[in-house]
């Protein structure tokens, strides 16, 4: 994979190259960044920062790894304190996120926890609040994502849980936050292109994207008396280690992301963009919108 900028002009079809030879498709889960392979950009060598979000307070859920490591990086560079939760398991991925934003010259902390667990949720925003002396922005970008392909073979148990970590949490977390955010504040929830194209075998999966899709326009509407704007990003395929524990089907990795217009794989460093607009105050009349970076496989 060759590491390109967020700058120099490019061929976005050949930007990135996931070589496709060697691919871990046997990660527990979650699974780890530090067993990605291929490796992921997340902009930590490349990404430049302009004061877009000068002394802002920002809390990201799955903040580790993947997209969530990725926004880290961008918000903290644009000039944000940053608080990433993880799952414990994830305590080398989240320490490793935490130093890069440290060297930002930012205010950076992990809490690890599940955020299945109501009263977690609660001590996380408390703990976040506390550690950044306010709350701006909250990205609820934690999600639980197993491919099974036949109906007969989804567990009560995942089908619960997945809808507990990718919608449930997210209601708790900014039913806590709201209380603390200004107006002027803003939230953005990972949705994905899952919510307008489900495929077979992530049943489970696009059913919660569909509700974080609805939520966030509902959520909206709603906090918006309160001066907070609520979007959503809605990222395509993009390698990360969500796919490698048993998200996608092990047949799908080798060539992931290859039936997009674009023609490959997204990265985590070409999404952080897109929720860098939707933090900052540029985005001041965006709300209840869904961004789709999707390598063209457009929303409708
Ligand atoms: P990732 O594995 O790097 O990030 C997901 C994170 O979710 C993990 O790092 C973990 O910290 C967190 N998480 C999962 N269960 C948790 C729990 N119970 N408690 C606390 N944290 C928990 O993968 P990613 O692809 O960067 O995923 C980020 C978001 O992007 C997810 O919501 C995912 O659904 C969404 N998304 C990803 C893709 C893709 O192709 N990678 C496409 C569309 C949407
Ligand atoms: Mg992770």
């Amino acid at each position: 994979m060759s590491k390109q900028d967020q700058y120099t002009m490019t061929d976005p079809r050949t930007q990135y190259d996931n070589d496709g030879t060697h691919y871990n498709d046997d990660q527990p889960d979650p699974a780890l960044d530090k067993k990605l392979d291929p490796s992921a950009d997340h902009g930590e060598n490349t990404y430049r920062g302009s004061d877009r979000l000068k002394g802002r307070k920002a809390l990201i859920t799955g903040g580790d790894s993947g997209i969530g490591r990725a926004v880290a990086i961008a918000f903290a560079r644009e000039g944000a304190d940053v608080v990433i939760n993880y799952l414990p398991s994830e305590q080398e991925d989240g320490d490793k996120t935490v130093a890069i934003l440290e060297e930002a010259g930012v205010k950076a902390k992990g809490i690890a926890g599940d955020i299945k667990d109501e009263d977690f949720c609660v001590s996380l925003v408390e703990e976040a609040n506390t550690f950044l002396d306010g709350l701006d922005i909250l990205v609820n970008n934690a999600g639980k994502q197993k491919f099974v392909e036949n109906i007969e073979d989804i567990t009560t148990e995942q089908f619960r849980t997945t809808f507990e970590t990718n919608v449930f949490a997210m209601f708790w977390i900014i039913k806590a936050a709201a209380k603390h955010m200004p107006p002027g504040g803003s939230i953005i929830n990972s949705t994905s292109i899952q919510c307008y194209q489900p495929s077979p075998g992530l049943l489970d999966y696009s059913s919660t994207k569909g509700a974080i899709t609805s939520f966030t326009k509902s959520c909206a509407k709603m906090l918006i008396e309160k001066g907070i704007r609520v979007n959503g990003v809605a990222p395509g395929p993009i390698w990360t280690p969500i796919q490698q524990s048993g998200g996608q089907a092990p047949s799908k990795l080798p060539n992931f992301g290859e039936d997009t217009p674009i023609g490959r794989a997204g990265q985590p460093a070409e999404l952080a963009p897109a929720y860098l607009y939707l933090a900052s105050q540029e985005s001041s009349y965006v709300t209840a919108e869904i961004l789709g970076v999707t390598g063209g496989k457009h929303l409708p």
